[in-house]
């Protein structure tokens, strides 16, 4: 009889296994925060507080239709203020970055602030021979070269290890032509 209700308790009070039945624990690809450490960690963990929300100082944090946080970048760049990790009371994030000791050491490993590389596709204008270069101007790392290629209107050439998934060259694109693109998953 004990047995049971411990059963029945764990059931109702654990968090992560009521998100579980619901299927409200995620694999799938969706822009969270920076830095958490993967999908099914962070809407298993995520208390849906929205701290993180009202803290980030470029409102690019919106809530998804499961009221999940997701970074928005056609509302604007992550400056990388952290402010909302620095927020956050729970676990979902790499090492420990409410410490500054161990954030430095995770950006010297060079762990990119999501698993994502940045790509140009052909809705490009300078791809298809019209002058623009609106997303260069926005790249304050200057990863965005134009070069000429096929025509007398130079390209959009990436150089994608240099990127600091900043986003700001995504809204200022007239062709919603720049996205991040999900690495593939190690097996
Ligand atoms: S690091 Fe700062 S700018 Fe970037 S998403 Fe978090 S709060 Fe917003
Ligand atoms: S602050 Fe943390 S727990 Fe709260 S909504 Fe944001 S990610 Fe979730
Ligand atoms: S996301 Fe990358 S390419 Fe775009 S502005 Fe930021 S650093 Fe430059």
């Amino acid at each position: 009889m004990s047995t049971t209700t411990f059963k029945t308790t764990e059931r109702v009070d654990n968090p992560a296994r009521r998100r579980l039945f619901r299927g409200q624990i995620h694999t799938k690809q969706i822009l969270r925060l920076p830095w958490i450490i993967n999908e099914s960690v962070f809407t298993s963990g995520c208390t849906q507080c929205q701290d993180c929300i009202s803290s980030c100082e470029t409102k690019i944090i919106i809530k998804d239709n499961d009221g999940f946080p997701t970074v928005d970048f056609n509302l604007g760049e992550c400056t990388f203020c952290n402010k909302c990790i620095d927020v956050c009371e729970q676990p979902l994030f790499f090492s420990d970055f409410s410490d500054d000791e161990n954030r430095e050491g995770k950006v010297a490993d060079n762990k990119k602030p999501w698993p994502v590389n940045i790509d140009i596709s052909d809705k490009c204008l300078a791809k298809n021979n019209i002058y623009c270069q609106s997303c260069r101007d926005e790249c304050e790392t200057n990863v965005i070269k134009f070069q000429y290629v096929n025509s007398s209107i130079p390209e959009p050439n990436l150089n994608d290890a240099d990127c600091t998934q900043c986003g700001a060259c995504i809204s200022k694109c007239p062709q919603d032509a720049i996205t991040f693109i999900f690495e593939p998953k190690a097996n």
